[in-house]
């Protein structure tokens, strides 16, 4: 599981800053998760294939996290994208694209799919073979929703030399790796766990942005092996983050110990603040794993 972070600033875009945007990647599928003023940018710096993202997850519709989209929509078009594009946002996302497509007369030559989002309780969104994406219902000042990616279990890893030993036929091999019991060529009924181990550890990525402390996402998130958690301020302008809806590093880092993760990242800084490590330093106070997004920067998690 690899994350790219291409914007995690809050507002307006700057020289050095972007707003929200990132590529997730699981399972060898990439995921673009909100697509920021810029975005399209980004993706170029930071040496992404155009091509290879087929799905799209707006949160709201606040432009720090959408702007970006009609852009790249179009220079999809430009590039003669072939392959399908599915976008999943909050209902009136269509009409907001779909608006500026048809007054520019630049419609897709390739098909354009939206998902429109209105419930206000988790609900599952996309779903294939190897992984799954729920959506997290956040609060804000607009119909806000994070986004649960989950990999689903692997197969069982099949130990050869035991499965020799045990007489066991390789057409059964597929059989073990999905965690049955065979019969040996002698007859012999093999209990699956004589010759297979665990598969790797499903991991899980939750992100959240934008929300005000929100305690409620905390059993779905429970146990997510890395949360990205919006801290748009500090503790000592806690009194803006109140009527924005927005979150501190410290309200992040309590939902992450309340939730047990793994890792906590952090992002979607207010562009007030000049030293980004006052955020992990304030997060720490509560929660010990915690790292900070940047525009460019790469987490891998093994
Ligand atoms: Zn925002
Ligand atoms: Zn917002």
């Amino acid at each position: 599981m690899k994350l790219n972070i291409l914007g995690c600033y809050a507002a307006t875009p700057r020289s050095f800053t972007n707003p929200s945007s990132q590529v997730l990647e699981m399972k060898n599928e990439l995921f673009l998760i909100d697509c920021g003023e810029g975005t399209q940018v980004q993706l170029r710096r930071n040496k992404i294939k155009f091509s290879k993202i087929k799905h799209i997850f707006i949160s709201h519709l606040h432009g720090d996290h959408c702007y970006g989209l009609v852009g790249l929509i179009s220079t999809f078009r430009l590039l003669n994208r072939e392959n399908d594009l599915h976008v999943y946002g909050p209902k009136g996302i269509k009409e907001m694209i779909t608006l500026q497509l048809k007054l520019s007369n630049s419609w897709t030559n390739y098909p354009l799919y939206f998902h429109e989002l209105e419930s206000k309780e988790p609900e599952l969104i996309y779903e294939d073979e190897k992984l799954t994406v729920e959506t997290i219902p956040l609060v804000h000042r607009v119909y806000t929703n994070g986004f649960l990616f989950k990999e689903k279990p692997g197969d069982r890893k099949l130990l050869i030399d035991k499965a020799v030993e045990y007489n066991i036929h390789v057409s059964l091999y597929k059989s073990l790796k999905k965690g049955k019991d065979v019969t040996s060529e002698s007859g012999e009924l093999i209990s699956n766990h004589l010759v297979t181990t665990d598969p790797e550890p499903s991991k899980s990525y939750a992100y959240c942005s934008d929300t005000a402390f929100n305690q409620k996402m905390i059993p779905q998130i429970s146990g997510t092996t890395v949360l990205y958690h919006e801290s748009t301020f500090l503790e000592d302008k806690a009194k803006l983050a109140l009527p924005t809806k927005h979150s501190t590093a410290k309200e992040a880092a309590q939902i992450a110990k309340e939730a047990g993760v793994k890792k906590l990242i952090l992002g979607h800084y207010s562009t007030r603040y000049a030293n980004i490590n006052l955020f992990r330093e304030e997060a720490n106070t509560i929660f010990p794993e915690v790292d900070l997004a940047d525009d460019g920067k790469v987490f891998v998690f093994e």
